[in-house]
């Protein structure tokens, strides 16, 4: 049975699932995206503030240097030495001696003390976490912000170079923040040293995002200010790619489920469904006295009537049904529908036999007898009208415990038929050995009776074993008149089969 799932249903499963996968990737992907930009913001921190260490370790290099020659003094010739020291440092711009409380003394360029606007008290100087002689401070100058670096010399005197600070030593930002970024290198007090030179200087309530880097060594501390509008679209080239890679798996596991849901259930759930739909039913074959042509009796054999009319063979379902555990509900269900339709025959005629299969799985249940007995007292009908069909057709795995099982179901007045006699397993010991009451030939002789006389031998033995068994017998599968009155010269009285009636 295939439930028909339309192409349109399954494009639709696939498509919602690449939606669903398309909107998780999002999310997996701003995610990752906002990491990856925390994790360059501080990386940027990071390289702003190594340059001002750098350029203060410079500083405290050039005094360490400077001092470590002995004699610090404002004696011309020393200072003409102190000049040609700073012209060698690059970013040194002036280097002055100092009493210990902070006052210029002297300068190597005299003439730079005019450009002050102010000179930071020692108070104001800020020391060093790592070096109490080390102090850093802001020199403001007329033509901008210059960083002082304080070095004490001894008990009377301190050495300080004044450095100047590029603000492009702070351009760290990339390129795509540069414009809507601001980089502040301050002091821990607050006051800044430099500004990167920004075009924009960020208004951080306007939802800007900042963050804010401290020196482990000196007291300063970066701090970098991007506009919300930028830092939001900066740095998204993950994005495309990971949404189209989640929509693209989206679609294939959208493809499979649609799959899946088209897929027809497994046969026990369809036998389950049956079997909750009632839909086996037992169709009838009479069983006749081939002499006289009265119906002594019949079969019972399965059909699958399903929803849509359909009507499915025994052959199609019985295996199945065994071989996944459903065969005894099958029974139940089909048995007690032909005894409740066939009530007025056995009323009518108190001999007359309903003839039901039973799989030799279900036979071999320990409590196939007592679930017979049950079925039969709740549907009100005598054990006599019952006969179990045994199919010779397969092996009985345990034979003792059969033949217990079938003795105990003649006790009750339960007859048992061996079925398809003559085709099967057995020899004539089993037959023996099992204690059934009715021997029924297999169609396979009854076909060739005409034309084998083989098939006449046999039959004829088989029905002189069964009187000698106190048997009766029943052909199965007579077609023709022929065949009818072949049988009844090998003594066969009952049988069934097409020239009679098919099952109905
Ligand atoms: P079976 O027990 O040997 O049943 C006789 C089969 O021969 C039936 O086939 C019947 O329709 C068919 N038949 C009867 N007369 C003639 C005839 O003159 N010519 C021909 N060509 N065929 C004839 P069906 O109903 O298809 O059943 C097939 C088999 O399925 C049965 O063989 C039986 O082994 C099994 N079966 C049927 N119903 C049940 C059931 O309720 N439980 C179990 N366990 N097996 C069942
Ligand atoms: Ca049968
Ligand atoms: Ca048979």
């Amino acid at each position: 049975m295939r439930i028909q799932v339309p192409l349109f249903k399954s494009a639709m499963i696939a498509i919602g699932a690449a939606l669903t996968f398309c909107v998780a990737g999002h999310f997996a992907a701003e995610m990752l995206i906002d990491k990856q930009r925390s994790r360059q913001m501080v990386d940027i921190g990071e390289v702003a503030l190594r340059r001002l260490e750098t350029a203060i370790d410079y500083g405290a290099l050039t005094l360490d240097e400077f001092a470590g020659r002995g004699r610090v003094s404002c004696e011309p010739s020393e200072m003409q030495s102190v000049r040609l020291h700073v012209y060698q440092r690059g970013s040194v711009k002036d280097i002055r001696l100092l009493t210990r409380d902070g006052m210029v003394r002297c300068s190597a360029y005299e003439e730079t003390l005019e450009f002050d606007k102010g000179w930071a008290s020692r108070d104001e100087m800020l020391p060093a976490r790592t070096d109490q002689a080390l102090r850093v401070f802001r020199v403001e100058q007329f033509s901008g912000v210059a960083l002082g670096v304080l070095k004490d010399v001894d008990e009377e005197k301190s050495l300080a170079a004044i450095i100047g600070i590029n603000s492009s030593l702070f351009d760290v930002m990339p390129g795509d923040l540069r414009d809507d970024s601001e980089v502040i290198m301050e002091l821990t007090d607050g006051h800044a040293i430099a500004r990167s030179s920004a075009a924009a200087q960020i208004d951080e309530s306007a939802g800007g995002v900042m963050l804010r880097a401290e020196s482990e060594r000196y007291p300063i501390r970066a701090t970098i200010r991007v506009s919300q509008k930028a830092f939001s679209q900066w740095d998204r080239e993950p994005y495309y790619p990971i949404v189209s890679l989640a929509g693209f798996f989206g679609l294939l596991f959208g493809a499979v489920l649609a799959k899946l849901i088209a897929r027809p259930p497994g046969p026990a759930v369809e036998i389950d469904r049956a079997l909750e739909a009632s839909e086996f039913v037992p169709y009838l074959q009479p069983i006749c006295n081939l002499g006289s042509g009265a119906i002594v009796g019949c079969e019972v054999l399965a059909r699958w009537v399903k929803a849509d009319g359909t009507i499915v063979p025994p052959s199609r379902f019985i295996q199945l049904a065994e071989e996944h555990g459903r065969i005894a509900p099958l029974t139940w269900q089909i048995l007690g529908k032909a005894l409740t339709d066939l009530r007025p025959a056995m009323k009518a005629d108190r001999n007359f036999k309903v003839s039901v299969n039973i799989s030799p799985r279900h036979f071999a249940e320990p409590d196939f007898v007592d679930k017979l007995r049950g079925a039969l007292a709740t549907l009100r009908v005598s054990p006599r009208h019952v006969v179990v069909e045994l199919t010779e057709r397969e092996q009985i795995e345990d034979l003792a415990a059969c033949a217990e099982r079938v003795a105990q179901l003649n006790e009750y007045g339960i007859r048992v038929a061996l079925d398809d006699v003559g085709i099967g397993h057995s020899g004539l010991s089993y037959i023996q050995t099992l204690g059934a009451r009715i021997m029924k030939i297999d169609k396979f002789f009854v076909d060739t009776i005409c034309r084998d006389a083989s098939a006449i031998a046999v039959i004829g033995m088989l029905v002189r074993l069964s009187r000698e068994l106190r048997m009766s017998v029943v052909a199965e599968g007579i077609e023709t008149p022929d065949q009818r009155s072949a049988l009844l010269r090998c003594g066969v009285s009952e049988g069934q089969g097409y020239l009679m009636s098919p099952p109905v």
